[in-house]
Formats: C-alpha cells, structure tokens, sequence
C-alpha cells in the first residue's frame, strides 16, 4: 500500500488546441479510494493513464509511496488496473486468466494457486476457475478482470470505468460488492466515473474534474451539500440542485434576495452583494412544502417517481423542481407555499459560478 501524489500534472495531445489535464493536484492517502468524477473529455482517462504510466504528463510529478514515478515504465509501478471493457483472455480459463500476471512475475504455480483460489472466494468465482469466459455473465467476466487486477498486491489499484458495461440491476449489486471488497483490500485505489451516483457511492473522497481542471475534492457529503461551483451542484444529484437568479435588498434592515415580488432571507455576511445579483442554489429534498414563508410556487408539472414525487414549479418566471413524498397530489396550476431551510441555502456568484462564503 502507499500514498500517491500527484503535482500539477499538465498534458495537452499532440494537435488539440486546449488541455486535457491543466495542473492537477491530488493527494490520495494510503489506503484511501478516491473518485475522479466529471463528464466525458474532462481528462479523468487521462490522469489515469498518466498514474498508469500509458501517457507521459507535458509537466507535472507522480509520487508514489514517496518515490517518483513520473517517468517510470508502467511495470515498474506496481499497479494494477481494471478497464472499462472486462479485458479478460478468452482462450484462457478463469483461473488462468487471474494468475496470468503472477505467472507473468514467475510466482511458483503453488502460489498463484493460493492467490486464485483466494481472490475467486472475495469475488465469488470459485464455481467458475474452470470456464471459458464466454460461458460466462458480463458481470462475471467483470470480476474476472478484477480478481486479475487484486491478486497482484499493487500499491495503487486504477480503476476505469469497471461497471459501465454492466446492465442497471447488476451494476448496483456489484457496485456494492465493490465496495466491500475494496474496504476489506484497504488497496489505495483512483477509480474513475462520469456517474455521479457510483462516485457518492464509492468514494472515501470525490474528485469533480471539468475541461482538465479539478473544480473540487472532498468526502462525498461535503461536495454534494456545498458544491464548490453552479457546475459541481448542477452535476453531482438528480435531479440537479436548482439555481435561482435574484437582487439582494433590504427589508428593514435586514438583507434579503428578491426574485421578483418574492424574497428570502440572506446571510448578513452577503450584505456588501446590496443592489446586485446573487445566485440562490438549494437541492429538490431540501424544499419543504408547507404553510406560510419561503416562497409561492405555480405547480406545472408532477411526475410520481415510485419513491418519491418530482414537482417542477415556477416562482417569478424561475424553475424549481421539489421532491415531494411519493403520496403528494395535486392538480397542474395549484399555488404551492416552498420553504427554504435557510441552512440548505447556498449561495453563488452569478459571474464566477463560485460559492460564497
Ligand atoms: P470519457 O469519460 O469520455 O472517457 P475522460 O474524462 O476520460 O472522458 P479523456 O479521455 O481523458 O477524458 O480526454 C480528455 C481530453 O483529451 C478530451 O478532450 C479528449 O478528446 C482528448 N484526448 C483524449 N485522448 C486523446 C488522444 N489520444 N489524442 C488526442 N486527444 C485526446
């Protein structure tokens, strides 16, 4: 095991006129399973590959438990790595496909044996050694590549993508078993995903990358309730957080935030924002329906969701989606009262999209 650092890593592809990575900074403690999360072309691939040493970063330095790796051979890395497509031999067994890398490394056959036997037990492949993997299930063959991938005893397991070829109900049991098998390794590991739910999931930390740049990083809690940015609330949650547009003013000394014949209250800290634009963001579940306060909304639209109900209404012209319990009824145009727990407030800078305070 061991801690991998990465230092402003830069790379641009040869010909592409912007970064995929510009200056990336990460700390991943020992231990630790650390998410990087955007959506597709922000460079998560790229920062992986670059750990993986598959890509060679234009700047920057990869330290691995304390030593730089930056322009080391892969091999030379010891890490293991589980791909998006289950890159599993299909001429070889199972058994042969996990002790492919021990066999590779000259481990005597006893101990890939023991080793085989022991990651086919932690991801319940022990029935199958013997099968080809065409007779077996995607999700199998999944665990194929990762029992491949743990028998090695890396110091860093990369992981792309691994449950994006699986089908919704196998991927949400496998995440799971993921998770546990992860946990029980203590293997520090750098996964990548563009689903926001698999990183909340997932990681110990959360890394939001967007256009190469890493926006935010930390426990899953804390950047989905203050999202550091309009984009890291827009894509962690789903439905996303809303965003309302408003001018702050006073009312009897106090600020608030008026969205055009409605307002709200607003930290006192925001005061000096008097007279100018502020951008009010709140997620759907922290929306109460109720009496009196918050805010009067038009309902438009309501869609039962099973365990839940998605309201989107309008207040002054804005949209508000409200998540609203599964038994909530009512008709397209009622007038509904939103309260807004002034702590699930936040609030952001409508020119820089930053969170303030
Ligand atoms: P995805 O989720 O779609 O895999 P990603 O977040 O992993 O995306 P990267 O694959 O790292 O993103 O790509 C980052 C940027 O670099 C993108 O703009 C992409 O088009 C570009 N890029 C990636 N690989 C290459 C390459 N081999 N040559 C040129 N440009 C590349």
């Amino acid at each position: 095991m061991a801690e991998l650092i990465l230092r402003d890593l830069a790379k641009t592809y040869p010909g592409a006129s912007t970064r995929a990575t510009d200056d990336v900074s990460l700390d991943v403690a020992d231990g630790e399973f650390m998410v990087l999360l955007g959506p597709s072309g922000c460079g998560k691939t790229t920062l992986l590959r670059m750990v993986a040493g598959l890509e060679l970063p234009d700047a920057g330095q990869i330290v691995i438990g304390g030593k730089d790796v930056t322009y080391l051979e892969p091999r030379r890395r010891n890490l293991s790595m589980v791909f998006q497509s289950y890159a599993v031999f299909p001429n070889k067994k199972v058994a042969d496909n996990i002790g492919f890398g021990l066999r590779m490394r000259g481990v005597p056959a006893d101990g890939v044996r023991r080793k085989v036997e022991w990651a086919a037990d932690l991801l319940q492949l022990r029935p199958y050694l013997d099968r080809y993997p065409s007779r077996l299930s995607g999700g199998q063959r999944q665990r194929v590549a990762v029992a491949r991938a743990i028998v090695m005893d890396a110091d860093i397991l990369l992981m792309d993508e691994p449950l994006s070829n699986l089908d919704a109900l196998l991927r949400l049991n496998f995440r799971a078993e993921l998770k546990k098998l992860v946990a029980e390794l203590g293997t520090t590991t750098l996964y990548v995903t563009h689903d926001q739910v698999e990183a909340l999931s997932l990681g110990d930390r959360v890394a939001v990358l967007r256009d190469g740049v890493l926006v935010q990083c930390g426990p899953p809690g804390a950047v989905y309730d203050e999202p550091a940015d309009e984009f890291v609330g827009g894509f962690l949650g789903s439905p996303p957080m809303n965003f309302l547009t408003g001018t702050v003013c006073t009312d009897e000394g106090r600020p608030r935030v008026d969205f055009g014949g409605q307002s709200v209250p607003v930290p006192a800290a925001l005061s000096s924002y008097h007279g100018k634009r502020l951008r009010l963001g709140i997620r759907p579940e922290a929306i109460q329906l109720g009496d009196g306060g918050g805010l009067r909304g038009e309902l438009q639209v309501l869609e039962p969701l099973g365990a839940s109900a998605l309201l989107t209404t309008d207040v002054c012209g804005q949209t508000i989606k409200v998540q609203a319990p599964a038994t909530f009824r009512a008709e397209p145009g009622r007038r509904l009262a939103l309260r807004l727990p002034v702590d699930q407030c936040r609030w952001y800078d409508p020119e820089t999209s930053l969170l303030l305070e």
